[in-house]
C-alpha cells in the first residue's frame, strides 16, 4: 500500500497540481445548534445529537473555503501517461487484491465519516442528512462492486461440443476517464472510479470544478486502502481538462455523470479521430422527471413524497421530481395540501441539522434558476421565504398549462404542476415519454391496473410507485436512465461492472 497522503499533498500532486486560491464561495452562516432535531435518524446510525458532529459541520460551514484551480491542461496528458503505463501491472494484479482495496476503502470512508461529511457540507453545501447519505452511498458502492467483482469477473468455462476448451475472460480495457458531478461529489465520483478500478482498469478521475476537495479526500483514502498511485490519478478542473481527457486516444472508456449536452459533446469527441479505437461511454445525465397522481392516491403520502422528491437536496438530483401531474378531480385539494407542506420546510445553512433545503451549488446556478423563476412569476402557485444572505433559491410551485410546455431540466427546487383527465393515464405517460428523457418517473395510485399500465408504458430507467423518487439504494435500486437521460448502465446494479470490461473468448483445441 502507498503511504497515507494528505488532501493537500494530493492537490499538490505534480500531475494534478492545483494552486490553492483563497476565498469563500458562500457567506458563512452561524450554526444554530439549539434548533437541533434529534429525532432524525439515518441509515448510518449516526446520533445527530452528538456534539462532535455538530461542531465538525459548524466549523466546516464557517471556515473560509480554499478553492482549487484546475490542473494545467498540459498535465492531463502526463496523468493519462501514468495510468496508461501502469495498466498492465494493475490488470495483472489478482482480482481478489483489487476487490480487497475496495472493501478497505469502504472501511476508511466510515472511519473518516465525520471529516468527509464536513467537506460535503462545506464544499457542496450538503444538508447533514444528505452528507450522511453521501458517505453511506460511497461505502455501499465500494462494498457492492467488490462483491460483484468477486462473483462475476472470474473466467467462465463454456461448452466445447467439438472437443475444444472454451473460456471467456473478463478483463479491464485500459485507462478509463471518470468525470463526476458536484451533486454527488463523493458517492458518484467514487462509484464510477472504483467500478473502473476493480475491473482492472486504471483511472484518470476528474471531479466537478466545484468539488475538488471531496475528491481529493476520497483519492487519499483510496491510496491508503492500497490503490497504487498510478492506478488512480486525480485531475481537477473544468471543461478544458475534461476535453483534454476525453480527447486523448489512450483513454479506453469514459464514465460520465452530468448534463445531457456535455454527454453528447463527449460522445462526439470520442468519435472525432478516425484512427481512434471505438470506446464505450457510460453517461448518466438529467431528466424531466414526472410523478403521476390519480384520484385514488393517499393525499398525505403524495404530499410527503412530492416534497421529498422535488425540494430535498434543493432539487439538485438527477432523479428529482420536476413535473407533478395530478388528476384534475383532486388537483385543487392536493395543491392546497402541498402548499401547506411547503410552509413547513426549513430553509437554512447546510450544516444546520434542522435544514431541509440548503443553498444551491454556486452563483451561476443561482442566477440561472432565479432568472427563470422570475420569468414565470405569473404562474407561481406557491413559494416560500428564504434567508436573505446566501444562494437560497426559494422552493416554488409553478403552474404549467400543458405537459409539453416544460422542455428542459431546471436543476433546483422548482416544481411544475399540471393536470390530466380521468381515463387518460396512458396518454399522459406517452406525453411525458415524448420529451425524450427517461430517468425517473413516479406513480401514486391504489389501482393495480394503473401500476401495470405505467410499468409497461413508462420509458424510464427508474420507476417509483407509491413512494418518493429519489435516493436509489445501491444493490436494490440500480440507477440510470435512457434516451436523453443516459446510455443505460445501472450504477449499483448487478450488470454495471461488465460495462467497464473487455471480454475475450479463448478456444483451445484439446
Ligand atoms: N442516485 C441518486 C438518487 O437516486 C441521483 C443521482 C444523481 O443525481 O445523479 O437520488
Amino acid at each position: 500500500a502507498d503511504e497515507r497522503l494528505s488532501e493537500e499533498e494530493i492537490l499538490a500532486d505534480p500531475v494534478a497540481k492545483i494552486a490553492a486560491v483563497g476565498g469563500t464561495r458562500h457567506p458563512s452562516i452561524p450554526l444554530p445548534v439549539e434548533l437541533f432535531a434529534p429525532q432524525r435518524a439515518n441509515s448510518m446510525g449516526i446520533d445527530l445529537a452528538d456534539p462532535a458532529i455538530l461542531s465538525a459541520t459548524a466549523t466546516a460551514v464557517n471556515r473560509p473555503l480554499t478553492a482549487a484551480a484546475p490542473a494545467p491542461v498540459g498535465d492531463v496528458a502526463a496523468a493519462i501517461g501514468r495510468a496508461h503505463a501502469f495498466f498492465p501491472t494493475w490488470q495483472a494484479t489478482p482480482l481478489d487484491t483489487r476487490a480487497a482495496c475496495l472493501d478497505r476503502l469502504a472501511d476508511l470512508l466510515e472511519r473518516d465519516r465525520d471529516h468527509l461529511m464536513a467537506i460535503c457540507v462545506q464544499e457542496a453545501f450538503k444538508t447533514i442528512p444528505d452528507a450522511i447519505g453521501e458517505v453511506r452511498e460511497a461505502a455501499d458502492f465500494c462494498r457492492y462492486y467488490a462483491a460483484e467483482a468477486r462473483a462475476r469477473l472470474r473466467p467462465v468455462e463454456l461448452p466445447g461440443p467439438t472437443g475444444e476448451r472454451n473460456t471467456l475472460h473478463i478483463d479491464g480495457r485500459g485507462v478509463w476517464a471518470t468525470i463526476a458531478p458536484w451533486n454527488f461529489p463523493l458517492a458518484i465520483f467514487l462509484g464510477q472510479t472504483v467500478a473502473a478500478l476493480v475491473t482492472g482498469n486504471t483511472v484518470v478521475a476528474k471531479p466537478a470544478p466545484q468539488t475538488p476537495r471531496i475528491a481529493a479526500a476520497a483519492v487519499a483514502l483510496a491510496y491508503e486502502a492500497g490503490v497504487p498511485r498510478d492506478a488512480l490519478v486525480l485531475v481537477p478542473g473544468g471543461p478544458e481538462v475534461g476535453a483534454a481527457l476525453t480527447g486523448d486516444a489512450r483513454v479506453q472508456g469514459v464514465a460520465f455523470t452530468g448534463s445531457t449536452a456535455t454527454a453528447k459533446r463527449i460522445a462526439r469527441t470520442l468519435l472525432e479521430d478516425e484512427a481512434r479505437p471505438i470506446v464505450p461511454l457510460i453517461a448518466e445525465t438529467g431528466g424531466i422527471n414526472a410523478m403521476i397522481v390519480d384520484s385514488t392516491a393517499l393525499p398525505e403520502q403524495v404530499v410527503a413524497d412530492v416534497v421529498t422528491s422535488a425540494y430535498r437536496s434543493a432539487g439538485q438530483r438527477c432523479s428529482a421530481l420536476r413535473l407533478l401531474l395530478v388528476q384534475e378531480d383532486i388537483a385543487d385539494s392536493l395543491i392546497e395540501m402541498l402548499a401547506g407542506a411547503m410552509d413547513l420546510l426549513t430553509i437554512g445553512a447546510p450544516g444546520d441539522p434542522t435544514t431541509d433545503v440548503g443553498p444551491v451549488i454556486d452563483r451561476a446556478a443561482y442566477d440561472k434558476l432565479m432568472a427563470y423563476r422570475e420569468e414565470v412569476r405569473p404562474r407561481w402557485i406557491k413559494t416560500v421565504p428564504v434567508p436573505a444572505e446566501g444562494l437560497f433559491v426559494p422552493p416554488t410551485l409553478i403552474r404549467l398549462n400543458a405537459i409539453e410546455a416544460l422542455d428542459r431540466e431546471w436543476f433546483g427546487p422548482l416544481l411544475h404542476v399540471a393536470t390530466w383527465r380521468a381515463g387518460e393515464l396512458e396518454k399522459t405517460i406517452a406525453r411525458v415519454n415524448a420529451k425524450g428523457y427517461g430517468l425517473t418517473m413516479g406513480l401514486h395510485s391504489r389501482i393495480a391496473r394503473a401500476a401495470e399500465v405505467t410499468e409497461a408504458a413508462a420509458a424510464v430507467g427508474n420507476l417509483y410507485i407509491n413512494r418518493s423518487m429519489i435516493g436509489a439504494v445501491v444493490g436494490s435500486q440500480p440507477f440510470g436512465g435512457e434516451g436523453l437521460s443516459g446510455t443505460g448502465p445501472k450504477a449499483g446494479g448487478p450488470h454495471y461492472l461488465y460495462r467497464f470490461c473487455a471480454e475475450r473468448a479463448v478456444s483451445v483445441d484439446t
